[in-house]
């Protein structure tokens, strides 16, 4: 019989979503009535841009004509889109970064797990509590933790996250050499100013660590003095991967296209002690393991800087900043404490009455018929909170609020 990566043992039975989903259809099998509004889940819930579809169909007419048919693309992205992001997302910011450091995919999911491919095995890695899953969960999966003891794997350095400190990780006192940084944030919809992010950039250079950025939301930051990329600090280009997708800000989520940026100028430590490219290695890893985005859907994500298709996802992101902006209101009328939505599609709560993150779940589930996410798992720091997401209808954010008022939840 063939041996299993006993990694995959060490990860938490009862994950977050899969419980949800439980306690939400024992719930419905005994309500069937109940109208349940799920406000938990980060997946958008309004249609692709018109200009992203009528490129999408655009590309696909040419697939039907042996003149304009294309087999395999190249495995970092067709170079029109990687020129166009370089452009529009990061030379228009003042960040120079270039096309050929920018590799397309099909998620900054997948890509926040696979960049571990290219790293050894004896790296401390940080990573905030609360925290997006993904990070924990991929190096648990690699070998790169112990066995999980409340609610924390050994091996790991968790940097708490609270009302207390803002919401932003503090800097660590000891040395680690991998950090994962997530801003606007998920779960907290937290952001960062630059004078936070140059901490970081100034700590990661002091001590050769790398920072591992996801930008995912980046499309909501609508404060002007707020940074969208990590490589608008000075010397990020020397200590810094970002991830960025086209899910949140355009809807790809169901059509998959995101990308990461890895300069040319990142270096890491070979075991012979000798400095080698992350480019390099990241190149490579590609070519074998991956092979491109599909034409169709480049040219979808192409379009998003189309004329039509920034002045559509500018309407798109106004619409589910609209909503955050609903439920923070709403819910401080309610006399609960809401942080986050202001730059960020997610509405962070301290739960009311002292009560525990499933607790608070079961309250408004029972009480209301709303689901949301409990704080507690994201981190043991989510204790005590819930995430609201304002992905959804304008219909159902008005419905679900009215109802947690009324019941004064
Ligand atoms: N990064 C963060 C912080 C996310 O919250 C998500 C999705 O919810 C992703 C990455 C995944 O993005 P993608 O759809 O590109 O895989």
């Amino acid at each position: 019989m063939a041996t299993i990566n006993d990694n995959y043992l060490k990860l938490k039975a009862g994950y977050l979503f899969p419980e949800i989903a439980r306690r939400v259809s024992a719930f419905a099998a005994d309500h069937p009535e109940a109208p349940i509004i799920k406000l938990g889940i980060g997946d958008v819930t309004e249609p692709l841009p018109a200009a992203c579809r009528e490129a999408i169909i655009a590309a696909t007419q040419e697939m039907g004509d042996r003149a304009t048919f294309k087999g395999y693309g190249p495995e970092q992205g067709y170079l029109w889109l990687r020129d166009k992001i370089a452009q529009h997302d990061f030379q228009s910011r003042g960040c120079d970064i270039d096309a050929s450091e920018i590799f397309i995919s099909d998620g900054s999911k997948c890509d926040c797990g696979n960049i571990l491919d290219i790293f050894g095995n004896d790296n401390k890695i940080a990573v905030t509590d609360p925290v997006y899953p993904v990070y924990v969960d991929t190096n648990v999966m690699a070998g790169h933790t112990g066995e999980a003891k409340d609610g924390k794997y050994e091996g790991l350095v968790y940097l708490p996250i609270s009302a207390d400190n803002d919401f932003t990780a503090e800097i660590p006192s000891e040395k680690v050499d991998l950090i994962y940084l997530c801003f606007p944030n998920n779960p907290t919809g937290a952001t960062a100013t630059k004078q936070h992010l140059k901490a970081w950039v100034d700590y990661a250079k002091q001590h050769g660590s790398l920072i591992l950025y996801d930008a995912a939301y980046e499309a909501y930051i609508t404060d002007p003095d707020l940074p969208h990329s990590i490589y608008e600090i000075e010397g990020a280009k020397d200590c810094a991967i970002e991830f960025r997708s086209f899910s949140k800000n355009a809807g790809f989520t169901g059509t998959r296209c995101a990308f990461t940026v890895v300069p040319q100028s990142l270096m890491g430590k070979a075991s012979d002690g000798s400095d080698v490219k992350l480019w390099q290695l990241w190149n490579r890893r590609q070519a074998t393991k991956f092979n491109g985005v599909s034409y169709i859907v480049q040219r979808g994500a192409e379009a998003v800087y189309s004329a039509a298709g920034q002045s559509q996802i500018k309407d798109l992101i106004s619409f589910y900043l609209e909503n955050a902006k609903i439920i923070r209101e709403q819910l401080t009328a309610a006399g609960i404490d809401v942080y986050g939505g202001t730059n960020a599609p997610y509405v962070w709560v301290k739960t009311p009455s002292g009560l525990s993150s499933w607790d608070f779940f079961d309250k408004l589930l029972f009480n209301c018929n709303v689901v949301g996410t409990p704080g507690s798992g994201f981190g043991a720091a989510g204790e005590g909170y819930f995430r609201i997401s304002a992905f959804n209808s304008r219909e159902n954010v008005n419905e679900a609020m009215k109802r947690i008022i009324e019941n004064k939840a």
